[in-house]
């Protein structure tokens, strides 16, 4: 199987993470591109396991190098890409899982148009304000969240599969289902091993 990048996006709090970290358990073809970011962590999070914890100068001057795939500005912070994680995961054949919002999966999508890309929906609004008042998050900025969720919401006709985050079980299942039939299709074969069968 040649590697490709697996694009996740899903509003804050829909439960991309709880998903990944699931799937990740079972499934060593594939692992996550960790992120940069300059927002402060949060409890539990580990700095170069949950995110790469940059300074705004370290961020700034890794854009100015070019060495972001791509980058953004989400509230009040940083968050981006480092190419070469993704790049070392292909050459490894290692299928990089990449957590993003609407606007990055576009841009990353224009990179590697061999990836696949995933939408994680919500239940409900309601449903989506419970699960982030229940993660003990900074919650000031609430209202703003959901309204940048219904926006994201939109974007859901420029991916390949749309994830419904009901129940945690299921969802996990059906992500394990996309990224194995994804890896099954035939493009991603190296069709002149297969054929020359010994
Ligand atoms: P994201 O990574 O998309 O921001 P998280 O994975 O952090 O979202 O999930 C947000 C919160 O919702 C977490 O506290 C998580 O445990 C919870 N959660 C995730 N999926 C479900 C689900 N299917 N049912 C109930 N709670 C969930």
């Amino acid at each position: 199987m040649k590697a490709f990048p697996i694009i996740i996006s899903s509003p804050s709090g829909a439960g991309k993470t709880t998903i990944i970290d699931a799937v990740l358990k079972r499934n060593k073809t594939v692992a996550r591109v960790i992120t940069a970011t300059t927002r402060s962590p949060r409890k539990g999070e580990k700095d170069g396991k949950d995110y790469h914890f940059w300074t705004i100068k370290q961020f700034e001057q890794a854009i100015k190098k070019g060495q972001m795939l791509e980058w953004a500005q989400v509230h009040t912070s940083y968050y981006g890409i480092p190419k070469k994680s993704v790049d070392g995961l292909l050459k490894k054949g290692i299928c990089p899982i990449l957590v993003i919002d609407v606007q990055g999966a576009r841009t990353i999508k224009k990179i590697y148009p061999q990836a696949a890309t995933v939408f994680i929906i919500p239940p409900s609004l309601k449903e989506l304000k419970k699960r982030i008042l229940g993660r003990n998050d900074n919650t000031q900025d609430i209202e703003l969240r959901l309204e940048t969720a219904k926006k994201e919401v939109q974007e859901l006709d420029h991916y390949d599969y749309a994830l419904l985050n009901d129940d945690l079980k299921k969802a996990v299942e059906v992500m394990s289902g996309i990224i194995t039939a994804e890896q099954c299709r035939v493009v991603r074969q190296d069709l002149k091993k297969i054929k020359n069968l010994k």
